[in-house]
């Protein structure tokens, strides 16, 4: 049928069109409105020149009226199109608490330099900026490096720290550095010391644990001020050697949480054996991790702490110290644990299996390192996406690769365009074929407009034969006299197939005589179109094969999708197409 007489197209063209111009300002696109008809219609895939240039036409007559016009038709004679809409609207975090309260929100992202980031930190960094965005606030990027013993910061991650949030695309807009602000810590120590809010404890730790078990002080804890602020001199000057003396804020004794109980605030380092990679061995006591982060919370003036509820316990040791210090604590929001099954987030053993060469890199495939996630092709649009859809939630959440490739292939499936990847390639000589094929592939089914690959199949010598190079998972074990269909080619019964070779033989054009044998349909590669390609698969092993010669027009860090392979990201091109591997 002529497409111009197809009254039901006609009018199925205009319903596409005007909803795309509803979601787009007034304004339809022809191409994502080819592609839906298409999809409606595969019929119409050998006539899409004719069909796009009526897509035009209608297209025109549409963007001439206004949203509003537009709006009315499509509320009159659609209206389950609009509700449709309202239901995909985008999912928003929940409002922060007591936002009046403060002129501005200030949220912190805080990691210890210790190791890259991971995916199990997604959650702080996306809800901390996001919410800063949401209210027109300020997101501060706060490094806590102040352990050089146990949790020793690395030079090297604080850059690349930096480099995973701007790709995260959530840069922040201030940031600080705790190894930079001892002078600070020490003021405040030295100030709850003054009045008496917080001792220097020279006690063996094993005595303390046993007293404070038993809701005792210690022999320290009710000496004067001075005492304790001649100690205090005393551990800055490095007098005082490792766990010989510790600075322990005052709380409630009976805390029915011993863990509560005058917690430690600063404590001795051996600088000589353990200096810090930025300060050296400038500093003798440094602060533990409630001192710094509460001072810093309540001077940086963070609005929200908005981290994960394994924190908890914290919160109540610091408003001890904010109650001494006349300060008020800010809100704080504890999120539910996010797991992710099979991920691989331990820092320590991170660090250690690329220092001992187990890992390639950070950004080793089997990594959940940002920077392996990056390499891979997972984009960060995906990942904001599903923590931005898990929200703040106090309750545990156990998601999976899965769950994130989803969030993926929906960013990536309508803007990658699409190849063929032969993997295990076998030569396959197809006889009697009748003529010289011209052959055009789209880069993508729905998106016509983007080109195609262009090949021409010439039959050659006697038996009219063209080379192909398939899989040999595809081919080494059909039978004898099985119909194959080479995608968007044409038909051919197999004759030989073996592990090394196979022959075929031409038997039709049309796609429906190979529906109707029910053809397994397989892609290909015109022998001498071909180049090199290794795939990085996410456990590291190569997958080799060939790709089709128009890959070499491709540049690094471009994502294809290798047909009824899966996406993967271009890592390397020279002779050879380097690919890592994204999912299925
Ligand atoms: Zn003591």
């Amino acid at each position: 049928m002529a497409l111009e007489t197809d009254t039901e197209l006609k009018e199925l063209i205009r319903k596409t069109a005007l909803s795309n111009a509803v979601k787009h300002d007034g304004k339809a696109q022809v191409g994502p409105v080819v592609g839906k008809i298409l999809g409606e219609r595969p019929g119409y895939r050998d006539k899409t020149k004719e069909l796009s240039a009526l897509i035009s036409t209608v297209i025109n007559d549409i963007n001439s009226l206004s949203l509003d016009k537009q709006k009315s038709i499509v509320a009159e004679e659609w209206p389950e199109l609009l509700t449709k809409e309202r239901a995909k609207e985008q999912k928003h975090l929940p409002p922060l608490p007591n936002v009046d309260k403060y002129g501005k929100v200030v949220t912190r992202f805080s990691p210890n330099p210790d190791c890259v980031l991971h995916l199990g930190s997604a959650r702080a960094i996306v809800l901390c900026h996001d919410y800063a965005r949401m209210y027109e606030g300020t997101f501060v990027l706060r490094f806590e490096d102040t352990d050089p013993k146990i949790k020793r910061p690395v030079l090297e991650f604080y850059d690349r720290i930096r480099e995973d949030l701007g790709w995260l695309q959530c840069k922040p807009d201030e940031e600080y550095i705790q190894s930079d602000r001892l002078p600070i810590y020490y003021g405040h120590s030295e100030k709850l010391i003054k009045d008496g809010n917080a001792y220097v404890c020279t006690c063996d730790r094993e005595l303390f644990r046993k007293l404070i078990l038993e809701q005792k002080p210690c022999p320290c804890r009710d000496c004067l001020p001075e005492e304790h602020l001649a100690r205090w001199r005393q551990m800055l000057e490095g007098e005082y050697s490792e766990g010989e003396a510790v600075v322990r804020v005052k709380t409630d004794l009976n805390h029915p949480n011993p863990a509560v109980r005058d917690w430690p605030a600063m404590r001795v380092v051996d600088s000589e054996k353990y200096p810090h990679p930025r300060v050296g061995t400038k500093y003798h006591a440094w602060p533990l991790y409630n001192l710094a982060c509460g001072v810093d919370d309540h001077l940086l003036g963070i609005t929200h702490i908005i981290r994960g509820k394994e924190h908890l316990t914290n919160q109540v040791r610091q408003e001890f110290m904010y109650r001494h210090l006349g300060w008020t604590y800010p809100e704080a929001i504890h999120y539910g644990r996010l797991k992710i099954t099979g991920a691989y987030l331990s820092k320590s053993k991170i660090v250690q299996g690329v220092r001992e060469g187990q890992f390639k890199g950070w950004d080793d495939p089997r990594l959940a390192t940002f920077a392996a996630l990056r390499r891979r092709g997972i984009t960060p649009g995906a990942i904001k996406k599903m923590i931005i859809d898990v929200g703040p939630k106090t309750s545990d959440v156990i998601l999976s690769w899965e769950n994130l490739y989803a969030y993926n292939r929906k960013i990536l499936d309508p803007i990658v365009n699409r190849y063929f990847f032969v993997q295990n390639p076998l030569e396959l000589t197809v006889k009697n074929v009748p003529k010289t094929f011209e052959i055009h592939l789209n880069l993508h089914p729905e998106h016509p407009e983007r080109g195609t690959r262009n090949y021409t199949l010439k039959p050659e010598g006697k038996e009219r034969s063209a080379a192909l190079w398939v899989s040999r998972n595809d081919v080494a074990h059909s039978r004898e006299g099985q119909t194959v269909r080479l995608m968007e080619l044409f038909n051919i019964k197999i004759e030989t197939a073996n592990m090394y070779a196979a022959e075929a033989s031409f038997v039709s054009e049309s796609y429906e005589d190979a529906k109707n044998v029910k053809a397994s349909l397989i892609h290909w590669i015109p022998v001498g179109k071909d180049m090199p390609c290794d795939v990085v698969m996410p456990e590291a092993n190569i997958i080799e094969g060939i790709a089709e010669e128009a890959c070499r027009k491709l540049s690094p860090d471009t994502m294809v999708q290798f047909e009824r392979f899966g996406f993967v990201r271009v890592d390397a091109l020279n002779a050879k197409l380097t690919a890592y591997y994204t999912q299925g």
